[in-house]
């Protein structure tokens, strides 16, 4: 997405970038859009994200509303300790929900993020991009092919999650598998460091 287009098109000020407010000219409301965008994109988080949000209004959803508030409510105190959150739901929309709100609300304070998911770790091998931002998400912790192909990448994504941990960098974690199914997928180091190291959250659909 060009940027630039947003002020160029926008209605509100007819391209200009600001409006005549009370006899002031005033930032149009298109630029703020251009900011939360580009902080967006340095976070590698997918465009379909950007005004994604999800419906609150009862059940799971509201329950899942507090989960992130409390967290964010807390952002910097979690910063500080490096708490790592692994959030457990079949429901696709309600962790990724949790991940993409948190990240996003970084961008009234003065951190850093990164979002990805496991697969898209997998095929890019750039595990090294996601070593130093404040907050890590990797959504949908998951894999459907045998595991064991991945020597390499399994590697890289212990070594990542090692030098976020020794840095109390925090990364949230969010996949569909129970603690058991996990066991049984990511054997040995993985699966340990997360458990021991993250806490854990259960959603019900
Ligand atoms: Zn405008």
């Amino acid at each position: 997405m060009n940027l630039e287009e947003i002020i160029k098109n926008c209605k509100v000020c007819n391209g200009k970038g600001e409006i005549l407010k009370e006899g002031h000219l005033v930032e149009c409301e298109c630029r703020e859009k251009v900011k939360r965008y580009t902080f967006y994109n340095s976070m590698r988080l997918p465009l379909r994200f950007f005004e994604y949000e999800l419906s609150f209004r009862k059940g799971q959803n509201l329950a899942i509303k507090k989960v992130i508030d409390n967290y964010i409510n807390t952002l910097q105190e979690n910063y500080e300790n490096g708490l790592n959150v692994v959030m457990i739901s079949k429901n696709i929309e309600l962790r990724s929900a949790f991940l993409i709100h948190i990240l996003k609300s970084l961008y009234s304070f003065s951190y850093t993020g990164a979002y990805t998911t496991l697969v898209e770790l997998f095929v890019d091998k750039q595990f090294n991009n996601y070593l130093r931002q404040h907050f890590l998400m990797i959504d949908n912790f998951e894999v459907d092919v045998d595991i064991t192909k991945f020597e390499y990448e399994l590697l890289g994504l212990t070594r990542l999650l090692e030098y976020r941990y020794l840095n109390k960098l925090p990364v949230l974690i969010s996949t569909s598998y129970t603690k058991n199914e996990f066991e049984s997928v990511f054997k040995s180091t993985i699966s340990k460091f997360i458990f021991t190291n993250c806490i854990t959250l259960v959603m019900k659909e």
